[in-house]
């Protein structure tokens, strides 16, 4: 019997890869015009009193090492472009969660105009949460949700997708 060492190896690296992936999600976090309701909920789920840190959630600054794009609110034409920006300086996997409705369509805001589009018309949303604002353990169920997809394959991104103009 001949064993294939280096599929073995690439298929332990990647397991290590997934674990350490699914054990400590970084974000960033992005109002891209939002009435800032959800970004205080978001905010809320980050405090000890949620306690995401037990999922090894992470809120940093730096697009360069987040793992998680969380948006809030419509794409106005002001953020539209830094939205974009913040995207695409992320390092592949590269994920993204839409939270609340105008994140997911607009909402309240659709049609005004200075609103772009949602969302998922720039970039490709990997998990919504719906909800006005939703509620930290709406939040909390989304990232989970989105960690257990990522461990059992459902979601695969190792290449960036193209984006909407
Ligand atoms: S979903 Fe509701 S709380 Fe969130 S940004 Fe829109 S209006 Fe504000």
């Amino acid at each position: 019997m001949t064993l294939n060492l280096p599929t073995l190896w690439h298929d332990a690296l990647e397991k290590v890869k997934t674990w350490a992936r699914v054990n400590s999600p970084w974000l960033i976090h992005y109002n891209s015009g939002s009435c800032n309701g959800c970004d205080i909920e978001i905010l809320a789920t980050l405090t000890p009193r949620y306690d995401a840190e037990r999922f090894g959630v992470k809120l940093q600054g730096s697009p360069r090492h987040a793992d998680v794009l969380i948006c809030t609110g419509p794409v106005t034409l002001q953020s539209k472009e830094r939205l974009r920006r913040i995207y695409e300086q992320m390092p592949e996997p590269k994920f993204v969660v839409a939270v609340g409705s105008c994140a997911i369509s607009g909402g309240v805001f659709d049609g005004c105009y200075n609103v772009v589009g949602h969302i998922d018309e720039l970039l490709p949303v990997d998990m919504y949460i719906p909800g006005c604002p939703p509620r930290p353990e709406a939040i909390l169920d989304g990232l989970v949700k989105l960690l257990r997809s990522l461990q059992d394959g459902q979601i695969e991104r190792l290449e960036t997708r193209p984006l909407a103009t």
